[in-house]
């Protein structure tokens, strides 16, 4: 399975135009990347990107836990097949912190999600403060019990789930987090997943905070990631393309 990398551009840009100059000129740099790749552009720019997606995945950045009804303001997972979406994120720290996004929630997105036929990039991290409290094994150990309570087996096939692990500290601050401590974090997500799930052996997991070309690179090949998750740096076509170069 080829590393993955995904586009996270959040709440950017702010007009279709620049949305779609941002999607061609990645396209056109691409080209024939080996690394996987997946855009997840803010809902509204999706219809008018996935026409001319020329084989780049789109994603979703959210997903509501049901199919239809009077559930206003949200989207369905039947909604974005429909539209030709791959992938959803589910879990981002900042769908954590700003709307209230519980485990719970979280592990019925992702459910959903999967019974829908999309993939998912499913996010967990630390705060500072759990790190400095020295809990980060127990977050993450309580983040992916929960996200992926009573998810069968077969369902987290290396090609139905991602694991992006995103230390909040490290997200949007500059800080990323070092290779070392990346690879201790990756290593023991990992024996986890192989824990409670015999499919978890094999899944990817990403690294993501602060990614930029100059430091992309090293967690693929010294921390031990299959892929990473971009936000800041996804805004940009050129760095963006060093960033998938890198990944190969
Ligand atoms: C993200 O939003 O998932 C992310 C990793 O952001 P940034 O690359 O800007 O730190």
């Amino acid at each position: 399975m080829h590393n993955l990398i995904a586009a996270n551009w959040k709440m950017n840009p702010i007009s279709q135009e620049e949305a779609r100059n941002l999607f061609n000129s990645i396209k056109k740099g691409i080209g024939s990347a080996q690394a996987e790749v997946v855009i997840c552009p803010p809902f509204l720019y999706l219809p008018a990107i996935a026409e001319g997606n020329g084989g780049l995945a789109l994603g979703a950045q959210n997903i509501f836990w049901e199919e239809k009804g009077a559930f206003t303001g949200e989207i369905s997972g039947a909604m974005l097949k429909d539209l030709g979406v791959e992938y959803v994120i589910i879990g981002h720290s900042e769908r954590r912190k700003y709307f209230g996004e519980t485990d719970e929630i979280v592990n019925k997105k992702i459910k959903k999600a999967l019974e829908s036929g999309l993939k998912v990039i499913f996010c967990i991290g630390e705060t500072a403060e759990e790190r400095d409290a020295g809990k980060k094994n127990k977050i993450l150990e309580r983040q992916i019990k929960n996200g992926l309570a009573d998810i069968e087996n077969w369902k987290l096939k290396i090609e139905n789930l991602a694991i992006a692990y995103e230390p909040v500290w490290a997200i949007g601050t500059g800080n990323n987090c070092s290779v070392e401590e990346t690879k201790e974090s990756i290593d023991y997500i990992r024996n986890l997943l192989a824990l409670s799930h015999a499919e978890g052996v094999n899944t990817r997991i990403l690294y993501g905070g602060s990614v930029k070309s100059e430091n992309s690179g090293d967690y693929i090949k010294n921390a031990g990631a299959n892929g990473l998750l971009v936000g800041g740096a996804s805004l940009n076509a050129e760095e963006f393309i060093k960033i998938v170069t890198s990944a190969e």
